[in-house]
């Protein structure tokens, strides 16, 4: 790849010494040149003096990520490797673990390089490509997973269409292809992923940790209403762990096939009750009226969602969404509220969750609080990345 010399003012280079990864626009200012996709950008003090190694990729606000602040570390496949590698190995306990077979074992800028996800699914793996800059290291990439791990099956998804969408197309990379839907396991939970089905693959691996405390923690005899249910992993959880009842509620239709194989694969019945397919926010106006009320509530909806009824956009409309949900609780329940907003740090989140709930229900109680589980590294230099904040919130008899 070509190497590109960029020399910024004064008042850049502390920031990058800080080691915050992201390559931002105004670091690029100086050069007057073009750069392409995937190009390494060794950037200087203007006397000259290496501050930093990254490569160019668009991402959403960011053009790409810094890989280095030794300047003797050439950016070259030897490199990849050892940071690849490195961040496999960090995993042994996982990769020995019986119960679970669905983790990260790449969690970009928290692993060393931005823009890049690996995960594992059982006998398969999945790279996430989050910019066309990084993409340009597939070929070195898929190599050093190649040798590492020769008995796997590898996909991929791209998701550097416009607005970091997903980008269709053959997704297989090589290996023995499935066909249709595998099995993971999480916690000693089945799981079904299919792997060739667009942008998500069924399951998100960051919440393992909050489904088996709910399985083991609040599901006994509880009736369990799940938000925007999706595969319905989180109803499975609380089935598994006894609850009397569980209400599954998403839009889209996929959500009830899906369901049904979830509770399948793992000896539930399932019944058409289960799931709901409905806009949650008729849902819960429906609810309201008819005064429905359950022990435990799960709210974990996207970002961002258009449905007939409403835009929903999390940084807004959460915590409304929170307080007309806690009407829905009954005395002593408590509500699971997950979000993915980065912008919002844990801190925050918990406040604006309390006063929320408060403002409703009188007292409240933060039982729990989890973050990324251990696989998803953080990069701490750069708080963002510490993206998922989940609350478990009793509310007061
Ligand atoms: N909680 C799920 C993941 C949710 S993904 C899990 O743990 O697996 C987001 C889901 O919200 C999608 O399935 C999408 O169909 C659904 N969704 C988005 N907006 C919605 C709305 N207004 N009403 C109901 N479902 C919605």
């Amino acid at each position: 790849m070509r190497e590109i010399t960029i020399k910024v003012p004064s008042d850049l280079e502390e920031r990058i010494l800080s080691k915050n990864p992201v390559i931002e626009k105004i670091m690029l200012k100086s050069y007057k040149g073009k750069i392409n996709e995937g190009d390494i950008l060794k950037f200087t003090s203007e006397t000259g003096k290496f501050l930093a190694r990254g490569y160019y990729g668009v991402q959403n606000k960011s053009f790409g990520w810094m890989l280095s602040y030794n300047y003797k570390q050439k950016i070259n496949e030897k490199f990849f490797k050892q940071i690849i590698n490195r961040a496999i190995s960090k995993r042994n306990e996982l990769h020995s673990c019986s119960h679970t077979d669905a983790y990260r074992i790449f969690n970009a800028e928290g692993d060393g390089i931005g823009g890049l996800s690996i995960d594992i699914y059982g006998a398969y793996v999945l790279i996430q490509w989050y910019s066309k800059g990084i993409y340009q290291y597939k070929d070195i990439i898929v190599r050093i997973l190649r040798k590492r791990m020769p008995d796997v099956g590898l996909f991929e998804k791209r998701r550097f269409g416009v607005g970091g969408e997903y980008v269709a197309g053959q997704d297989f990379i090589y290996g023995s292809y499935p066909n249709g839907s595998i099995n993971v396991s999480q916690h000693n939970i089945q799981y079904m992923v299919d792997l060739d089905d667009g942008a998500m693959t069924g399951l998100f691996l960051d919440q393992r940790h909050v489904r088996n405390y709910i399985k083991y923690n609040y599901a006994k005899d509880k009736t369990v209403l799940n938000l925007f249910s999706y595969t319905g992993a989180f109803g499975v959880a609380a089935k598994l762990g006894g609850a009397s009842s569980v209400t599954n509620v998403d839009m889209a239709n996929r959500s009830i096939e899906l369901t049904k194989r979830n509770y399948e694969i793992n000896g539930l019945e399932y019944t058409n009750r289960d799931t709901v397919i409905m806009d949650v926010f008729k849902f819960i106006s429906w609810a309201n009226k008819n005064n429905k009320k359950w022990d435990v509530i799960v709210l974990d909806p996207p970002s961002f969602s258009r449905s007939k009824k409403k835009t929903f956009k999390v940084e807004t409309d959460y915590m409304n969404l929170v307080k007309e949900v806690s009407k829905l609780i009954n005395d002593g329940g408590v509500l699971v509220a997950s979000t993915n907003y980065s912008k919002w740090s844990k801190e925050e989140f918990l406040t604006e969750l309390l006063t929320s709930i408060r403002v409703v229900r009188g007292l409240a109680d933060v039982k729990k609080v989890f973050s990324l589980p251990e696989d998803f590294c953080v990069n701490y230099n750069y708080p963002e990345s510490d993206y998922l904040k989940v609350a478990v919130v009793e509310i007061s008899i």
